[in-house]
């Protein structure tokens, strides 16, 4: 876990250099540059070229800034799983902007921004992580006065590259949900003058931001990303498609009910809620809480925390996804005649089928029941009146 640097930054010093300082050997510093290569999922070819960009580099200008968010993110990244990797991005590579880090508070910290931002002109990497309220002029978030769509616009204009960490900064997140009553939305509805690359999550893994900054560093350019503009490298893939409990979906073995003996013997979530099928994430390859696990690994289902709106999408949480995209390969099994992988996909169908009518019934019991407690209030108003 990240702390607090025992060796300032020396102007004009190279990375190398700093770390050599602070008693990272060479070792180290190639074995970080390697994992990143791996999770960027670059050749080792790449390694080279990695270590002798980073090394060489004089402190990149990082600025951060949080608006509408819980902090969740910077958590995450505190956790990364290496300490180097956590020194390496909040200690040596930013702080010039990270308002919960930082030791200074209030209109010296503003200060610190603005002379951070001309200083970099032009230079700096911004990450945001938190929604924007556009809802009263802004007014649910505000930062020394100033409402954050004013505060993003501003550091955005200066930029180089644009990082909107997590699921907050990607699209409004929790706050957007339904009947978003701060009309939240992400980084890429305010900027649209610049590339944004998205890196969502609730919250995001924390390697994933240290490799994209990494990779930035290294060929001073973002990574390529898919249309909702997310790193391919992370969200290229399905969680259904890299899960561990993949065997046991193809083999029909299912938990139905989480203290059952299927949950015991580590089968399929699928019929507990699990939405790893319309979800795209690394966490299982990646995994969280230094490597050592991850939800699905832990027997909770996926909530499909990457995907766009997952907060009005994707509930219930703990019932089966209705209408679920993406199953090609179970179609083709069925086709090709593999009995128990037919039965499952044809199980599959029935009951999405059921929950879809369990849902259309549950809401025409729900409107029923708004119709007659709107008609009882009618009635009630009438008597009075009468
Ligand atoms: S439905 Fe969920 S638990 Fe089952 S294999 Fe797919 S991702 Fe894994
Ligand atoms: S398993 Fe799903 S809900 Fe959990 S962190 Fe990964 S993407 Fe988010």
């Amino acid at each position: 876990m990240h702390g607090p640097s025992t060796h300032p930054w020396v102007e004009g010093e190279t990375l190398g250099t700093h770390l050599e300082e602070r008693g990272v050997d060479r070792r180290e510093f190639l074995t970080f540059c390697g994992k990143m290569v791996a999770i960027l999922g670059l050749a080792n070819s790449a390694l080279p070229r990695m270590a002798e960009a980073l090394q060489s580099i004089k402190r990149p200008s990082v600025i951060w800034i949080q608006l509408q968010e819980c902090t969740g993110c910077v958590e995450s990244l505190l956790r990364s799983a290496e300490p180097t990797v956590g020194d390496l991005v909040l200690d040596v590579i930013s702080l010039d902007y990270q308002h919960t880090l930082m030791a200074a508070a209030g209109s010296d910290l503003e200060r610190a921004l603005q002379s951070s931002m001309a200083e970099n002109k032009g230079k700096y990497v911004l990450v945001v992580t938190g929604s924007i309220p556009t809802k009263e002029n802004g007014i649910y978030c505000t930062i020394g006065g100033r409402p954050a769509q004013e505060i993003l616009e501003e550091a955005a204009a200066g930029a180089a590259a644009i990082l909107a960490v997590g699921a907050c900064a990607y699209w409004g997140s929790v706050q957007a949900a339904r009947p978003n009553p701060t009309g939240a939305v992400g980084v890429r509805d305010i900027i649209k003058n610049k590339p944004v690359l998205n890196i969502p999550g609730c919250p995001p893994i924390g390697d994933v931001i240290t490799a994209t900054i990494a990779h930035y560093l290294t060929f001073n350019r973002l990574p390529e990303a898919d249309g909702e503009g997310r790193p391919l490298f992370a969200y290229g893939k399905r969680i259904h498609d890299q899960c561990t409990r993949r065997s046991h979906f193809d083999a029909g073995q299912f938990v139905e009910v989480f203290d059952d003996e299927a949950a015991r013997k580590g089968w399929c979530l699928y019929h507990v809620g699990c939405k790893g099928p319309a979800t795209f994430s690394p966490c299982p390859i990646f995994l969280w809480n230094t490597r050592t696990s991850w939800p699905i690994g832990a027997g909770h289902p996926c909530i499909g925390c990457t995907e766009p709106y997952f907060w009005d999408t994707m509930p219930p949480f703990y019932d089966r996804l209705p209408g679920v995209v993406g199953f090609g390969v179970e179609r083709r099994a069925d086709i090709i005649g593999a009995t128990l992988a037919g039965a499952v996909t044809a199980g599959i169908a029935l009951h999405a089928t059921a929950t879809g009518i369990y849902q259309l019934r549950h809401r025409r019991q729900a409107e029923a029941a708004e119709g007659a407690a709107t008609a009882a209030a009618a009635t009630k108003e009438d008597s009075s009146n009468g």
